[in-house]
């Protein structure tokens, strides 16, 4: 069956990659990557590229914005201009402004920032090549890169996408799917409590889609979650 856009995303229950509807892509994540950041991580989902990198905590310049009682947490995404079909101007836009925004604010449920009075805590979120879900992937990233850096967390942060392809609910949308599906739900949690701390949404779902969609992109999350803590011990030689 074909789509609206006369694409067809799913052939015999199998997408266009070859995965079933609950599969996710291969991940592969390594942290330590980056010699002068505080801690840093690498991470290739499908054909998703996407360094982070950790700055802190360091005092806060200028003082105004100091708050003595918790660090400021910044997560700045960008999209580097060859990591795109098309070449991305340079530079922040309203897509990228959203995505730090939100990734800030997932971040900031983790991070014990009243650690560092007067501090700030800089992630940077770098994507090399994007294929979809570049917001999970970053948000995976750089809380890997936090763990790398030591910087105390109540837990990880794991993400992962779910949504519609051709009437079915599937997980971890690639490129083509994103584009000429019927729905995208980003969706980060903390695994230990499932609590969500990110949704997002773009398309229709109805009620029960979307319930179906939430947990589906929960349970992706909780497995990229188990690869995030390998990636983890990995890095610290295996002495955690
Ligand atoms: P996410 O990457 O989190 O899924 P979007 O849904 O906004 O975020 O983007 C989906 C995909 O569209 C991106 O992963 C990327 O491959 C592509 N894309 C995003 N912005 C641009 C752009 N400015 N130019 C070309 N492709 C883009």
């Amino acid at each position: 069956m074909k789509n609206t856009n006369g694409i067809e995303l799913m052939k015999d229950g199998k997408r266009l990659d070859g995965r079933k509807p609950d599969e996710l892509r291969k991940i592969t994540m390594k942290t330590g990557v980056l010699k002068r950041a505080s801690g840093s991580a690498y991470v290739e989902w499908g054909k998703n590229k996407v360094v982070a990198g950790v700055y802190g905590p360091r005092q806060l310049h200028p003082k105004f914005m100091q708050n003595p009682t918790r660090a400021m947490v910044r997560c700045i995404y960008n999209l580097a201009p060859f990591s795109v079909d098309d070449r991305k101007k340079p530079g922040p836009d309203r897509r990228s402004m959203e995505i730090s925004k939100v990734s800030t604010e997932a971040l900031e449920n983790v991070i014990l920032a009243e650690k560092f009075p007067n501090a700030t805590i800089d992630i940077f979120v770098e994507v090399l090549q994007a294929d979809a879900g570049t917001r999970c992937v970053g948000l995976t990233a750089a809380s890997l890169a936090l763990a790398d850096a030591g910087i105390p967390m109540k837990d990880m942060v794991a993400a992962c996408a779910a949504g519609k392809v051709q009437g079915q609910i599937v997980l971890d949308l690639m490129k083509e799917e994103d584009n000429f599906g019927e729905s995208d739900l980003p969706v980060a949690v903390i695994p230990r409590r499932k609590e969500v701390v990110l949704l997002q949404m773009d398309g229709k779902l109805s009620r029960e889609e979307f319930s179906k969609a939430l947990n589906l992109a929960v349970e992706g999350a909780m497995q990229v979650y188990e690869i995030q803590k390998k990636a983890i011990l990995e890095g610290a030689g295996g002495r955690i």
